[in-house]
């Protein structure tokens, strides 16, 4: 293995995804779906399946029928669920693949339908019902159709309807009246699909927020994502939910100045030292999925001590002050990690940069190279 000696890399910790999703099987007592979409959260599509499902995982969730086929064509064989459909959906290459699909409509369920007609394979099958989030889902006024239509469907052989599910719009404020809603509303819609005879599908509701903090939603399957990869679903710390982050993001210092006070750092000198100091240029930007709003905003550790971004993040690089720091070029700067050795944490740029870790991890990628420990 190198030493990390590359220009900017995200290095993964696959057993932290293990042990998180090993941590949440254990604390729910039943079936576990991990949600890998999106490139594993930013952590490799592949290597955060294989990483869950060595630490319990039931089975995957990936949004695109695309992802799925990506897990299969390398080497996955577990229960994987697909959950996006619009029209044209490549319905026919996830029955061949053995994926399990959602809908959400009666018009998707006959596009369905038609694959099924086509590949000769009997669809596994999720309804979807949306309970309040207003996203995917039948409304309560379409569900009693959509259900209708799967139980005939299911009796004529061609669909076998596994799953009913919803997802929630506030499970990260646990105390939100928005819930019991949620949770109401997908009771009744249960007990409408369980008096049409889809006597057989797992419930499934829970999110990570979800999953670390409401069992009134766990139901019949869990299906946390952000916290598989060591991320706090609720904003705090991950280590009181026993998880540890998988990923940290790091650069080699390409090249260092001594500049006296006054002078005008990056792209409309935004930031001026006021004394004799030194500035470090980190080679990693916005181009890199490094948000331009951390500029002056976000914190980094740089020869063991915090520092924030100076001045405007740019395509493809960003500047420290460093002060009198005897930092040199080829120093590592530690962007966000598990803030064990003092680094900052996905959490700290989620709050110094105003977004969630979800879209910093997910969107960090470009030129860094990934690193898997
Ligand atoms: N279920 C659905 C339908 C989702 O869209 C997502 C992610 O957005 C998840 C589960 C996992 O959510 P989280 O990462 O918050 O656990």
């Amino acid at each position: 293995m190198n030493e990390g000696r590359s220009r900017a890399e995200v290095v993964v910790d696959l057993d932290a995804i293990a042990a998180n999703t090993a941590v949440l099987r254990e604390k729910v007592g039943r079936p576990l779906m991990a949600v890998v979409k999106a490139d594993g959260y930013g952590h490799g599509l592949l290597p955060a399946a294989r990483a869950a499902l060595a630490g319990g995982a039931d089975m995957l969730g990936v949004a695109v029928i695309e992802e799925a086929l990506a897990l299969r064509a390398g080497g996955v064989g577990a229960p994987l669920l697909a959950w996006i459909s619009g029209p044209g959906e490549d319905f026919a290459g996830a029955l061949s693949a053995d994926v399990e699909v959602s809908v959400n409509a009666e018009w998707s369920l006959d596009e369905l339908l038609a694959a099924v007609r086509s590949t000769g394979r009997t669809a596994r099958l999720h309804l979807f019902v949306d309970t309040g989030l207003s996203r995917e889902g039948a409304t309560m006024a379409e569900w009693p159709g959509l259900v209708a239509a799967a139980a005939r469907a299911q009796a004529d052989g061609e669909v076998e309807v596994v799953g009913l599910w919803s997802h929630m719009a506030y499970a990260d404020a646990p105390l939100h009246p928005t819930i019991g809603r949620q949770v109401a509303v997908f009771e009744e819609a249960v007990g409408i699909a369980r008096a049409a005879g889809l006597t057989d599908a797992r419930r499934h509701l829970a999110n990570s927020a979800a999953t670390v903090a409401l069992p009134e939603t766990w139901y019949d399957m869990v299906r946390p994502g952000v916290a598989i990869y060591g991320l706090d679903p609720l904003g705090g710390n991950a280590a009181d939910h026993g998880l540890t982050p998988a990923m940290t993001v790091e650069a080699r210092v390409a090249l260092t100045k001594r500049v006296p006070p006054g002078v005008g750092v990056s792209y409309g000198h935004t930031y001026s030292p006021t004394t004799e100091t030194t500035l470090a240029l980190v080679p990693v930007g916005y181009a890199d999925g490094v948000p331009r709003a951390a500029g002056n905003r976000a914190p980094v550790l740089a020869a063991g001590a915090h520092r924030r971004i100076a001045g405007r993040v740019c395509m493809d690089q960003f500047v420290l002050d460093v002060g009198d720091d005897p930092i040199r070029p080829g120093d590592r700067v530690v962007l966000w990690g598990t803030g064990r050795d003092g680094e900052p944490t996905a959490q700290d740029w989620a709050d110094a940069v105003d977004t969630i870790h979800y879209e910093l991890v997910t969107r960090i990628g470009g030129r860094f190279t990934r690193r898997y420990v």
